[in-house]
């Protein structure tokens, strides 16, 4: 484990984030548009340079102004962490210093990187560490953004790779809900998918939502990226108690939605996420009736042992029902792969996420309680 403790400087706003187009009307006065514009990309999103000054091929006086009044600055690494199995895990804070957590996992061929939203949620879903954590704010597209720019400057991945990467995938399965943050989630989309830039093909996001319905159609007709589902419950009684929001988004509702998924076909298939809870949710009938309640919707179900997290109530299903209950999903013509519990033993796996000050601040609490 390694640990930085420099106070955050004192910064200019990122220019990291900015729509191009806003860049253009923002910067058309210094004569940065059209291929000057382009050439800003480049050099921000293809080469990944952290300084202006580096952009030789960019006029003096629009390096001037630029550095004078922006930077190019990612989040600050506060602690990081890697796995016995490889997954790393970055504390990182922002310029309020408020903190989120990014999740980078090595597996043959790719990596992915699982990248928050927000800081906390609004949502209490009951198995979820991160929904013990209250909102604390959105996070911006630049904030957002800055998050893969961080990782692939870990990974010395600039310029852009043609071929294999480090940084190959992006999920939004860190903290919070993107479909609650949509317009900077999408913004940062743009910036992440373009071809002159960063450039990840959209097949290779994934945005998991614990089913914001109203938000489900604009996300495939807009962004058209890989959608994921956290459906975890085949009864409405028991998903209104794991997830809390489906008291306003029933599964009918949510599924009617997927069902209707724009760029839904047999090669783009919604994932059903599904954690398995001990005596809970995994039992053969259940496993039935989420092959009932999915029929006709190209998808595949992705089983997430659950993972557990200091004062959580549940337990995760034992190896051999996580198997059972993938086979009668298997069987009926289903992919069902059981996600392997990465980054375990530092905290990094699904829904163990949670700001470090958070964890610190309930610690302080209980030794209070007790001492009180
Ligand atoms: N808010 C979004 C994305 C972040 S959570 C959502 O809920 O979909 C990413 C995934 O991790 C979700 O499927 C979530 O339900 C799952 N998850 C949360 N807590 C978990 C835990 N303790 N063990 C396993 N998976 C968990
Ligand atoms: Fe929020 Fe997702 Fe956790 Fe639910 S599972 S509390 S929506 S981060």
């Amino acid at each position: 484990m390694t640990s930085t403790s420099l106070p955050t400087p004192a910064l200019l706003p990122s220019l990291i984030g900015m729509p191009k187009d806003s860049l253009e009307t923002q910067f058309t006065d210094i004569g940065l548009k059209g291929f000057r514009l382009n050439q800003l990309w480049h050099w921000m999103y293809h080469r990944g340079v952290r300084e202006f000054s580096e952009m030789k091929n960019l006029p003096k006086n629009i390096v001037e102004h630029l550095s004078q009044n922006y930077s190019l600055h990612r989040p600050n690494i506060k602690l990081s962490q890697v796995s016995k199995d490889g997954t790393q895990k970055w504390l990182i804070s922002y310029d309020d210093n408020q903190e989120a957590e990014v999740v980078h996992i090595p597996e043959v061929n790719r990596g992915t990187l699982c990248i928050s939203s927000q800081i906390g949620c609004t949502l209490t879903c009951k198995f979820c560490h991160t929904g013990t954590q209250k909102l604390v704010r959105n996070l911006t597209s630049s904030e957002i953004v800055g998050q893969v720019m961080m990782a692939r400057d870990i990974f010395n991945e600039w310029p852009t790779p043609m071929g294999q990467r480090h940084v190959s995938n992006v999920v939004f399965m860190g903290m919070g809900e993107p479909l609650y943050n949509y317009d900077q989630v999408s913004q940062a989309i743009q910036i992440l998918t373009d071809q002159n830039g960063i450039c990840l093909s959209k097949r290779k996001i994934t945005l998991s939502t614990s089913g914001v319905v109203p938000m489900i159609e604009r996300c495939g007709k807009e962004l058209g990226v890989h959608l994921a589902i956290s459906l975890h419950a085949v009864r409405d009684n028991l998903r209104d108690e794991l997830v809390p929001l489906n008291k306003k988004y029933p599964i009918a509702e949510l599924l009617n939605a997927c069902r209707n998924y724009p760029i839904l076909s047999n090669s783009k298939r919604i994932t059903f996420e599904y954690v398995m809870l001990k005596g809970v949710n995994d039992s053969d009938a259940d496993a039935k009736e989420l092959v009932r309640l999915i029929k006709g919707i190209p998808s595949k179900i992705n089983l997430i042992p659950f993972n557990p997290w200091p004062g959580s109530i549940y337990e995760c299903s034992s190896p051999e029902r996580i198997h059972q209950f993938a086979e009668i999903i298997y069987k009926a013509g289903y992919v069902s792969p059981v996600r392997a519990p990465r980054g375990r033993d530092i905290l990094a796996a699904c829904g163990q996420l949670k700001s470090e000050s958070q964890r610190i601040s309930k610690l302080k609490q209980k030794t209070l309680d007790s001492q009180g």
